[in-house]
């Protein structure tokens, strides 16, 4: 027998002896000492919020939004931008975290996580408790104005909002605010992105929650701790490109799926 086959029985052997799904998950998060998490849409799925990739959900049901959400398309006419994008802010503002959040927000508090990187631009992390969040898509906590760099609050743009039809301006300067997250054909913020690669080249596990692993250069994340010689664990319903590649992979519904890794933790 070659020793490359011996290997491989031998690791069979031993994956067969170990914990499996949530009991595994815990294992993995009390023995990483770098542990980053890394969430999408499907963490905030729970909480009301739509995946917008969904075909024939929510709020994008009837529209495209790689037409309607774009830095294009809010240069040429924020009035209109604004008629559809203050729809969105609206129903984000009422949405509250759900266990998902708090699991992993309590992740963080036990120290067992460094940080949590997320696509989501919903605050949601931030209301369950996560202290060290990369949001890599931005936010709607703030608006800004891109001729004097001026920020706006979420309850502000939503008076401005109510009191007309058209964008929110910015009052010294009245120039229509742009929502602080990331629009079709802009660039990620560039700070936020140097965060997340250094925080996902250190760490020793990353956990991926409710991402479809799709949507470049995030997706690359999970790729560069795995070649850094780090664990990937990954909790999402559907297939993703990195399943062959993690050591434990939990399909459920996430806040389930996450409040059973807690309870193997408690
Ligand atoms: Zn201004």
């Amino acid at each position: 027998m070659e020793a490359g086959s011996g290997r491989a029985a031998g690791t069979a052997a031993a994956r067969a002896a170990a914990p499996q799904g949530a009991a595994r998950l815990a294992e993995l998060l009390r023995s990483a000492e770098r542990a980053v998490v890394l969430t999408g849409a499907g963490v905030s799925v729970p909480s009301g919020i739509p995946d917008f990739r969904s075909p024939g959900t929510g709020l994008w049901a009837n529209v495209d939004p790689m037409k309607v959400a774009t830095i294009d398309a809010f240069r040429r006419d924020p009035d209109r931008f604004w008629r559809f994008y203050g729809e969105r802010f609206a129903t984000l503002h009422d949405r509250r975290p759900n266990p998902a959040h708090a699991a992993i927000a309590e992740l963080e508090r036990r120290g067992l996580v460094r940080a949590v990187i997320t696509q989501n631009v919903d605050r949601l992390h931030r209301a369950a408790g996560t202290r060290r969040l990369v949001e890599v898509h931005g936010s709607i906590e703030w608006s800004v104005c891109l001729r004097c760099g001026g920020r706006v609050g979420l309850d502000r743009v939503l008076e401005l909002l109510g009191g007309g039809d058209g964008a929110p301006e910015c009052a010294s300067c009245c120039e229509p605010l742009k929502p602080d997250v990331v629009l079709f054909g802009e660039l990620l913020p560039s700070r936020a992105m140097d965060e997340a690669w250094s925080l996902a080249g250190e760490a020793d596990l990353m956990l991926c929650v409710g991402s479809s692993l799709e949507v470049f250069p995030v997706a690359g994340l999970p790729g560069l701790t795995r070649d850094a010689g780090g664990r990937l664990a990954i909790v999402t319903q559907g297939a993703t490109a990195y399943d062959d590649d993690a050591e434990v992979k939990l399909s459920g519904d996430v806040a389930e799926e996450l409040e059973r890794v807690m309870a193997e933790l408690a």
